[in-house]
């Protein structure tokens, strides 16, 4: 792991570069960044740890939410910020920061066409599904649902910029003026001197600290056991750089789990499978709860059974969720199980046919309206479940953290007193998220990738525009 440190600068530093805006961190939110100060007639360098830039956004489905775009317009679908504020607001529940949902879901419509237009990404709408949170279609995302693509359209835009854009470069330190503002960044290992590039801003977009063991038990205990899905840079140095600098945390409670992670593939099984009409079930062949809370509060009740879990469904639902590159790949990889009984069904796992057979009995009469769902689930998706089965083990994922540094509208850092740091922008998973205060249950599809992607824009927009003021002063 780097080191977090925060050093003063000197009284005359001398740096081995400067720029304008140095972007820490080549995931969506860092790229977005550099793109959009870039744009805005600033000069960036992008300095990324790893030996290849992605992050977690590379992992992800790509799906960013956007209320009241024009491909909504397009699509026929009535949308508003007002609307999505309220969804987020419904499923997020209490938030340190509540005024950035706001801010996030007013920018979000231009921000799905600036990825289009500006940065030349190949996202379309999703009509087929609302997915977790929303109320109306408003995903958008690549056609293979691969956050890869996304990404490989954000590194082209960046290539095509010609800014620069370092990899096995990890910062490991902040440096500051006397009077606090943040001025440039060291990098290099611990132990070794680091190479000092001098920065008017400096944005951290180096995502949270799900791949800290330390700081997710001290944060997020609750699913501190359970595996870590994401990629290996998410050391949380944002959150030891802000500790040190007496930055404001703010939920830091709050992560995205998954429900169910394909085992032993370790791809995901997509949500579609369970919200379109599938259940899970523990070893006993019994439900444990309501699935519809969705792939994210789920984790956690997943993560409670004392026993392997399991995911079911029909061929109607296998036959749409084929739509997604991942799940196909699971498929063909054998990853799923098909059968043509409840009994041939409960075979492969070796579970007890009786009790499946009357556990899915009582789910089919829930969702063919015939009686109350025991565990209260209100949406079936196309369920009862008919013809032939398919059945897939699975287990509960960290996929990130959603607590980070409080920022302002324009991404800047602020102290415990509400003032900004000078010099410092935080976005994506380095920033606080807009999923609560604490758990998994807030976590609506998308907002990941929509703090990172719109927190980025708004940090290099802004990152620009006052480095134009200080040169023009
Ligand atoms: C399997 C999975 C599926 C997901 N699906 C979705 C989805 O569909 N929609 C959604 O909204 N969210 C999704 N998420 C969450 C989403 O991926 C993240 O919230 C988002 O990608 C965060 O973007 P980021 O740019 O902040 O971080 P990242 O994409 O992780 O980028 C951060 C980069 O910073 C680098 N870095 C870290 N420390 C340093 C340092 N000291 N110096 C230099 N570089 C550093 C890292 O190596 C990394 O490359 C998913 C997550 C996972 C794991």
């Amino acid at each position: 792991m780097t080191e977090a440190l925060v050093r003063p600068a000197g009284d005359a530093p001398q740096w081995d570069m400067e720029v304008d805006v140095l972007v820490i961190g080549a995931g969506a939110c860092g790229m977005a960044a550099a793109i959009a100060a870039h744009d805005a007639g600033a000069q960036v360098a992008i300095v990324e740890k790893r030996e290849r830039p992605g992050g977690n956004s590379s992992l992800s489905t790509g799906s960013v939410p956007g209320a009241g775009s024009r491909f909504q317009r397009e699509a026929g679908i009535v949308d508003s910020a007002d609307v999505m504020i309220a969804d987020l607001q419904r499923i997020a529940g209490e938030s340190d920061l509540p005024a950035l949902t706001q801010r996030m879901a007013r920018i979000s419509a231009e921000l799905c066409e600036w990825l289009v237009d500006s940065v030349g990404a190949r996202m379309a709408l999703i009509t087929d599904y609302c997915h977790v949170g929303h109320t109306i279609p408003r995903l958008h995302a690549p056609v293979s649902r691969r956050g890869q693509d996304l990404v490989d359209d954000l590194v082209a835009a960046v290539e095509r910029r010609e800014i620069p854009l370092a990899v096995n470069n990890p910062v490991q330190t902040l440096y500051l003026d006397a009077k606090g503002a943040v001025v440039g960044a060291g990098i290099g290992g611990p132990g070794v001197e680091p190479s000092r590039i001098g920065a008017r801003n400096v944005i951290l977009a180096s995502n949270g600290f799900a791949a800290n063991r330390a700081l997710v038990a001290e944060y997020c205990g609750e699913i501190a056991g359970a595996e870590y899905f994401g990629a290996l840079g998410s050391e949380g140095e944002a959150v030891l750089w802000a500790r040190q600098l007496g930055a404001r945390l703010a939920n830091m409670q709050a992560y995205q789990g998954y429900a169910a992670v394909a085992y032993p593939h370790g791809s995901l099984l997509s949500w579609t499978t369970i919200e379109k009409g599938g259940v899970l079930v523990n070893a006993r062949g019994e439900r444990f709860g309501n699935e519809d809370i969705g792939y994210s509060a789920y984790a956690r009740h997943v993560l409670a059974q004392d026993t392997n879990v399991y995911a079911i469904f029909d061929e109607r639902i296998m036959q749409l969720a084929s739509k997604e590159d991942e799940f196909r790949e699971l498929v063909e990889y054998g990853g799923l199980k098909k059968a043509t009984s409840v009994a041939e069904l409960a075979a492969f796992f070796k579970l007890p046919a009786d009790t499946l057979g009357a556990t899915l009995e009582a789910f089919n009469a829930a969702a063919g309206g015939q009686a109350a769902d025991a565990f209260g689930r209100a949406r079936f998706g196309m369920a009862p479940l008919t013809g032939q089965l398919w059945i897939c083990r699975v287990t509960p994922g960290l996929f990130h953290t959603q607590g980070g540094l409080a920022v302002d509208d324009n991404a800047r850092v602020l102290r415990d007193d509400g003032t900004a740091i000078p010099g410092l922008f935080a976005g994506g998973g380095a920033a606080a998220g807009i999923s609560g205060r604490a758990g998994a249950g807030g976590y609506a599809s998308g907002n990941g990738l929509l703090t990172a992607i719109a927190l980025g824009y708004l940090a290099g927009r802004t990152a620009a525009a006052d480095t134009h003021a200080a040169t023009a002063a």
